[in-house]
């Protein structure tokens, strides 16, 4: 059977992983208490209801308990977030994901057993500080609190140099775990694979020798 999903919070975060699931052939009940924006996923999502979501009764009545993933996007409400969270979490759902506004909202969604928390606000921004650090470095993504994956544009020091000539495993300790090259992506590149101008490295590893790495080998760009 195809998995159901609700989205809780119709607002920036909420609406487009509303509209994604639903890109995606998704079956989706979109919920938020403002009629407009319930309006405005009429036609998108499978279903839209106005419904307040810290109403245990409302959640009951709109079959709550037979969604597989509920997705709460309430940000600026911490307490209609945290209580509708409980409220879920007494019904049954099995997979609850919540956006956090904050370090102390994310700490009480955790205590509470949210299944999954995310912060995207704070994530984005980490993103966005390593690119203005770095013109080099393209995206980030944060694995742990000190792994990371990062994209990096090769430097002009790497030009020309295959993978065995920068030693970048046993000089810095990260990996490169795919090059992209005109579009095309080359997953687990060879030893002998050339660098060449434009490439952009997909490195994983450590944040430490990451850095390490960026240092030594990505000129950074001044502009
Ligand atoms: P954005 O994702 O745009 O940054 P935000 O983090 O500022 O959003 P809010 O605008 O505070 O989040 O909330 C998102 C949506 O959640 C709003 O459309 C709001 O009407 C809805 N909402 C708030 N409380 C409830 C509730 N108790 N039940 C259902 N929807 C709610």
């Amino acid at each position: 059977m195809k998995k159901e999903y609700a989205v809780i919070g119709l607002g920036r975060f909420g609406g487009s992983i509303c509209k994604e699931l639903s890109r995606e052939g998704m079956e989706v009940l979109a919920i938020d208490v403002d009629e407009d924006k319930v309006n405005e996923y009429k036609d998108i999502a499978s279903h839209a209801v106005i419904a307040d979501s810290t109403d245990e009764n409302v959640l009951k009545e709109l079959g709550i308990r037979n969604i597989d993933h509920v997705i709460v996007a309430i940000g600026d409400n911490i307490q209609a977030s945290i209580l509708s969270t409980l409220m879920l979490k007494e019904l049954g759902i099995k997979k609850i994901t919540v956006k956090a506004q904050n370090d102390y909202h994310e700490k009480v969604l955790n205590k509470i057993g949210a299944d999954q928390v995310v912060h995207p606000e704070r994530d984005m921004g980490k993103r966005i500080a390593h690119n203005i650090i770095s013109n080099n470095v393209l995206d980030y993504l944060e694995l742990s609190d000190d792994h990371s994956v990062v994209e990096v544009k090769a430097g002009e020091k790497m030009i020309g140099k295959t993978l065995v000539d920068l030693d970048i495993r046993a000089r810095y300790g990260c990996n490169v775990v795919g090059i992209k090259r005109d579009r095309e992506i080359n997953v687990s590149p060879m030893a002998t694979e050339t660098i060449l101008e434009n490439d952009v490295l997909i490195i994983i590893g450590e944040d430490k020798d990451i850095s390490r790495f960026e240092k030594n080998l990505v000129v950074e760009d001044d502009d």
